[in-house]
């Protein structure tokens, strides 16, 4: 596995790769890798000749108040396991090469990013649509891996590759979680051992919800109403927002179907934003 820096090297690999007609297959993360990383890396391995990860901790995605500074890194670490699992390209760009002084753009998706996550950290996901774009465009995808962890990223940049024209197929790769059930996260690495139980309370709150949306009569309300009284038992969690939407649209749906999807981000200690959903309905 080579590590590659600067934007116009991973350029040059990216269109050498393609003029050898190799597929690329991109994953986007901001490292301190999980098992949940390791999968969109091995689904990419699958799908694609070539694969690249990104590694970046992108400033313009994280507010003024956020946990930018204290992102946890190991980047030794994270360049073992890439290589474990096949990558071909570790990509880790400086802050100075992806945004010089000058820059001034922004990719900015409407509608979408108005609600949930969006609405509890404004303008995170210019930050992320911008920097998406960016990544697209220096590694020149044929496929790119996201996680349905964090679903409404999702739902966003599927809408920004297919609004900007990206010939890029986006692939959605499901929650990776611990036994526990609590989703793998980079962030779980700052809870203390006191603080699982409030961790895991997101997770068995989804597993009730589903429980009572199994039963047809049941409304979103009734829904919420449980998962914040689950929750609120745990004195460390503040509820960012329980939300029950439709999945393609994200807007807010009172009863239940197929698309129905619930959305939880709740911090803990005031400390760790965590974020878990899951769709109601078994399939
Ligand atoms: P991050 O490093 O947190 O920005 O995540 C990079 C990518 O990994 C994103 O597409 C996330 O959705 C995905 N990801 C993070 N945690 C998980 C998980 N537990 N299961 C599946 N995908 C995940």
């Amino acid at each position: 596995m080579k590590i590659v820096t600067t934007p116009d090297e991973i350029q040059s690999i990216a269109l050498a790769k393609r003029r050898q007609g190799q597929t690329i297959g991109l994953v986007p993360t901001m490292g301190y890798f999980h098992e949940g990383h390791l999968a969109l890396m091995r689904e990419a391995r699958r799908r694609a000749d070539c694969v690249i990860t990104t590694l970046f901790v992108n400033p313009m995605q994280f507010g003024p108040t956020e946990d930018l500074d204290n992102y946890p890194h190991n980047f030794g670490r994270d360049t073992a396991l890439a290589e474990s699992v096949g990558v071909d390209f570790l990509y880790a760009p400086t802050n100075a090469a992806m945004y010089n002084d000058e820059f001034s753009s922004t990719v900015h998706v409407e509608g979408l990013t108005s609600g949930l996550c969006g609405a509890a950290r404004l303008g995170h996901f210019d930050g992320v649509t911008t920097v998406v774009a960016k990544l697209f465009n220096q590694t020149l995808p044929h496929i790119a891996v996201f996680g349905q962890k964090d679903f409404q990223q999702l739902a966003v940049i599927r809408r920004m590759t297919s609004d900007l024209d990206f010939p890029i197929e986006i692939i959605a790769h499901p929650i990776v979680r611990e036994e526990s059930g609590l989703a793998m996260s980079s962030r779980n690495t700052y809870l203390k051992e006191e603080e699982m139980g409030a961790a895991l309370s997101l997770s068995q709150a989804i597993a009730g919800a589903k429980a009572i949306a199994a039963n047809p009569s049941s409304t979103s309300n009734t829904i919420k109403k449980n998962v914040r009284e689950l929750i609120e038992k745990h004195a460390e969690c503040t509820i960012d927002y329980v939300e029950i939407v439709n999945a393609l649209s994200l807007e807010p749906c009172d009863t239940i179907d197929a698309d129905s999807i619930i959305l939880l981000a709740v911090k803990i200690n005031k400390r760790i934003r965590l974020i878990d959903n899951s769709l109601l309905l078994d399939t």
